[in-house]
């Protein structure tokens, strides 16, 4: 709650990479943006978030070399701070963030979020793989920089009643999705808008938006959902 006792909204925004030549490969391309594109679109939603009032979270998924070398310079030029979601078995991976980099990002200020082991999506898997992913790849980000990691995001946004269960039950205070919208800085459940090609537009349309009833509601709602789902499924 914000001191006048009205909620408090941010809008989270969510990269991958943004190196002007990507290391992106594959599908991953569907969601590459060069930094020449992403920048404007942040700056922007700077400006905007200043006339709002929203907070702006930056986030970054996949563990590219680029949230090092292009993003975080201009996080740190702003005095802003951002999130990076890094699948453990990509790290030291041609392209990707090293452990030493992990080791910097945190000594400069940003967080480091799980994503998974292997990059997997964890609504399609048998739940003690899941489970396994989830263990392995917060134990590595926390043996690498030697801190708690209580932040996660779902790897391809896949997620049902099963998978939240058990990511609040593990502790995480944060579990960041890939659905649109602001979110509530008091629930956990987090709408992540992600800035790719085709969805720019739509992520700065966002950037006007104070946040009212109807943007608590769905954070609200999305979250009893869920909850009702799970409870019927124990029953
Ligand atoms: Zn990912």
């Amino acid at each position: 709650m914000a001191a006048d006792g009205a909620p408090r909204f941010e809008l989270i925004v969510g990269l991958h990479d943004v190196a002007e030549r990507p290391d992106a490969r594959g599908d991953e391309l569907s969601s590459w943006v060069p930094f020449s594109e992403a920048e404007p679109v942040l700056d922007a939603l700077v400006a905007r978030c200043r006339q709002t009032g929203v907070r702006l979270r930056i986030t970054s998924d996949d563990g590219f070399r680029s949230d090092y070398e292009r993003l975080t310079p201009w996080l740190l030029d702003r005095g802003l701070t951002g999130t990076f979601f890094v699948p453990s078995r990509f790290i030291d991976r041609s392209g990707r963030l090293s452990a030493s980099d992990l080791r910097e990002l945190v000594s400069l200020g940003m967080d480091i979020g799980v994503h998974g082991a292997r990059h997997v999506n964890w609504a399609t898997m048998p739940a003690a793989e899941f489970a396994e992913d989830v263990r392995e790849g917060r134990a590595a980000l926390e043996q690498i920089i030697g801190r708690a990691v209580d932040m996660v995001a779902l790897p391809f946004g896949g997620f049902n009643a099963r998978v939240l269960d058990h990511l609040v039950a593990e502790g995480f205070s944060e579990i960041h999705t890939s659905r649109s919208g602001l979110a509530l800085s008091a629930v956990a459940l987090k709408p992540r808008n992600m800035i790719k090609p085709g969805n720019v537009e739509a992520v700065l349309a966002l950037g006007h938006r104070r946040g009212g009833w109807s943007d608590a509601a769905r954070c609200r709602l999305r979250r009893l959902a869920t909850g009702l789902k799970s409870r019927i499924a124990r029953s």
